[in-house]
C-alpha cells in the first residue's frame, strides 16, 4: 500500500515523504518545526514536514477573501452544481483517498472506504441545500415588509481530530461552503494529508482557488496563529474537551463565536427484556469499532442486574472473533491505537481502572499483535461509575460494565457524568424506551441501535460535550449570519424613533 500512495501523492506534490499545505490553489511548505507523523504498526516514520508559520495562515487568509467574493458572486444553484461534482469526484477518488487516509492517519482501510464515501454523501447533501437556504417573511405589526436572510460569516476556521480526518474534514467544509463561506482548515498534526486532497479535488470540480486553504501544523502554533487572524469570523472545533476550552478562550478574546464538538462517555443501557443478541453485537460496535477512538463510543455499558454477568461474558466471548492487526490489511476489523501520546493515555487509565478495582473479564476477548504498534486488547472491565474509568474519556477499546436496579437507577446513572454527547438504550418496552431517551443527558440517542449517524440529522454535545450543532440544517445555520430587512410600504410612513409600534 505504500507505492500506492506513494504514486496518488506524486499526482500533488514531488517529495512524497513530505505534507504540503493547500492554500490559494497550491501547494506550499511551511517554514516551523518538524512535525512527525509514524505508522501506529510498526512505530516507523512515515512522513514529516515542517509546521506552517504564520506566512502561511497570511496567505491563506488573502486567499480566502477572493475567493470568497467569486463564490458568493455565483448563484446559488451553479454553487450547489459544483457541490455535487465535488460529491462525484470524491466518489471518483473513492479508492485512493480510502489509501490515503488508512496510510497517512492509521485508519483501518474497511472504515476508510466507508468514511470516504460519507465524505462525498455530504458534500452531495448540502448540494442541494444552496438553494433552499432562503429566508422568511415575517407578519409584523406595521406597514412594513420585513424579510429576513441568510448571508455567509465570511472566512470561518475549522479545526478537527485524528480519529476521524476525512470524515470530519467533509462534514464541516461541506455545510461552510453551501453557506457560502471560504473556510481554513486545520486538521490535526497528525493526519492532515486527506484533507488536503479533498481541498485539491473540490477545487479540481470546478470549486474557486482558495475557498477552501488546508494547513498543515500544531494546534498550539498554527491552529493559535490561525484563531488570531482578523479575518476570522467564527472557529468550529472539534477534539478534546481541553483543548476546546483554549480555542473558545481564545476566540472569546478576539469576540468571536465557536462551535465545540468534544468528546463524550456514552452511556449504552441494557435491560432485561431486551433482545439480548442484538444488544450484546450493539454493545460490541459500540465500544470496540474504530478501537474505541469514536467521540460516540458506548464506554459506559450499563446492564440490570438480572443479567449483569451473564451479559458481560457474552460481550467479552463474542468479541474474540475480531480481527486484529495492520490498519492496511483488508482483514482487518480493529486496528491500533492512532498515536504514541494516545497510546500512553489508554495504558494509563488502563492500570488506575485495575488499581481502583475495576475487573477485566478476560474470558474470549482476543490478543492484539505482538511487539511493535500502538496495540491494545479490547477490555472489558467490571466497574463502578464513581471510578475514573466511567468519568474520564479513555479514548481506547475499553469499555465499563456497570450494574443498574431499574430505571431510575439507569437514568441517574447515564446523567451522573459531566459529558452528554450520546446514548442508546436496549429494551422491548416502547414506553421505557422513550422514557429513558427524553431524560438522558445527550445530543443523540439512540433505541435498540447504536453509531447511527446521518448528514442530515443533527448532532452535537450537552454538558461538556461542547456547544453548537453540525450536520443537517442546524449546522447550515451555524454558517450564517442572520439578517432582518424592514422595508416600508405606507402611503404616508409615519416615523417610529422608539422600539413600539409604528404609529402610522
Ligand atoms: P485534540 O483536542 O488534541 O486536537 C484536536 C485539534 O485541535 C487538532 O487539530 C490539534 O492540532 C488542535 N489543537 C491542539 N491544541 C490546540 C491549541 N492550543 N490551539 C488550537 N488548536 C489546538 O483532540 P484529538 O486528540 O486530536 O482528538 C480526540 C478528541 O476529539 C476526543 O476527545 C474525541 O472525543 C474528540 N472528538 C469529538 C468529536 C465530536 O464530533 N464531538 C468527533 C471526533 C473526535
Amino acid at each position: 500500500m505504500k507505492e500506492q500512495y506513494n504514486a496518488i501523492i506524486r499526482q500533488y506534490w514531488d517529495d512524497v515523504k513530505t505534507v504540503k499545505n493547500f492554500v490559494g490553489g497550491e501547494f506550499v511548505s511551511g517554514k516551523g518545526s518538524k512535525v512527525v507523523i509514524h505508522s501506529a504498526h510498526d512505530e516507523s516514520e512515515l512522513l514529516s514536514y515542517p509546521d506552517a508559520d504564520a506566512s502561511i495562515i497570511d496567505m491563506a487568509d488573502k486567499a480566502a477573501q477572493l475567493a470568497r467574493k467569486a463564490w458568493w458572486g455565483l448563484t446559488a444553484q451553479a454553487r450547489g452544481q459544483v457541490m455535487f461534482r465535488i460529491g462525484a469526484k470524491l466518489r471518483d477518488n473513492l479508492e485512493d483517498l480510502a489509501i490515503v487516509e488508512a496510510y497517512s492517519s492509521n485508519k483501518p482501510i474497511r472504515d476508510a472506504n466507508v468514511e470516504v464515501a460519507k465524505v462525498a454523501e455530504m458534500f452531495e447533501y448540502y448540494a442541494g441545500w444552496t438553494d433552499k437556504l432562503h429566508g422568511d417573511v415575517i407578519p409584523v405589526p406595521t406597514s412594513h415588509l420585513n424579510y429576513v436572510t441568510y448571508q455567509p460569516l465570511g472566512t470561518v476556521l475549522q479545526i478537527t481530530p485524528w480519529n476521524a480526518p476525512i470524515f470530519t474534514c467533509g462534514w464541516q467544509l461541506a455545510p461552510a461552503i453551501a453557506a457560502g463561506n471560504a473556510v481554513i482548515l486545520k486538521p490535526s498534526e497528525l493526519t492532515p494529508v486527506s484533507s488536503i486532497l479533498v481541498a485539491a479535488l473540490a477545487e479540481q470540480a470546478g470549486l474557486p482557488k482558495g475557498l477552501i486553504n488546508v494547513i498543515a501544523g500544531y494546534g498550539h502554533t498554527a491552529g493559535q496563529a490561525a484563531i488570531q487572524n482578523a479575518d476570522i469570523r467564527k472557529v468550529v472545533f472539534v477534539g478534546s474537551p481541553a483543548t476546546g476550552k483554549k480555542i473558545a478562550m481564545t476566540s472569546a478574546e478576539r469576540g468571536i463565536p465557536c462551535v465545540l464538538e468534544l468528546g463524550g462517555k456514552s452511556a449504552n443501557i441494557v435491560f432485561e427484556d431486551a433482545d439480548l443478541d442484538l444488544a450484546v453485537r450493539g454493545a460490541q460496535a459500540a465500544i470496540f469499532a474504530g478501537a474505541g477512538q469514536s467521540c460516540v463510543s458506548g464506554s459506559r455499558l450499563l446492564v440490570q442486574e438480572s443479567i449483569y454477568n451473564e451479559f458481560c461474558t457474552a460481550v467479552a466471548q463474542a468479541a474474540k472473533h475480531f480481527i486484529i492487526g495492520d490498519p492496511l490489511s483488508v482483514e482487518t476489523q480493529v486496528g491500533p491505537i492512532n498515536n504514541a501520546k494516545q497510546y500512553a493515555h489508554v495504558t494509563k487509565m488502563l492500570d488506575v481502572a485495575k488499581a481502583e478495582g475495576a475487573k477485566v473479564v478476560d474470558n474470549g476477548l482476543p490478543s492484539v499483535p505482538e511487539g511493535t504498534g500502538f496495540y491494545v486488547n479490547p477490555t472489558l472491565l467490571k466497574g463502578r461509575n464513581s471510578m475514573a474509568c466511567a468519568q474520564e474519556e479513555i479514548f481506547g477499546p475499553v469499555v465499563v460494565a456497570i450494574p443498574f436496579k431499574d430505571e431510575d437507577d439507569a437514568i441517574a446513572i447515564a446523567n451522573d457524568s459531566r459529558f452528554g454527547l450520546a446514548g442508546a438504550v436496549w429494551t422491548k418496552d416502547v414506553g421505557r424506551a422513550h422514557r429513558i431517551a427524553d431524560q438522558v443527558k445527550a445530543g443523540t440517542f439512540w433505541i435498540n441501535s447504536y453509531k447511527t449517524i446521518n448528514v442530515a440529522s443533527p448532532f452535537g454535545g450537552f454538558g461538556d460535550s461542547g456547544y453548537g450543532r453540525s450536520s443537517g440544517i442546524d449546522a447550515l445555520r451555524e454558517y450564517s449570519e442572520v439578517k432582518s430587512v424592514w422595508v416600508e410600504t405606507a402611503r404616508t410612513p409615519a416615523m417610529n424613533f422608539g422600539y413600539g409600534a409604528n404609529l402610522g
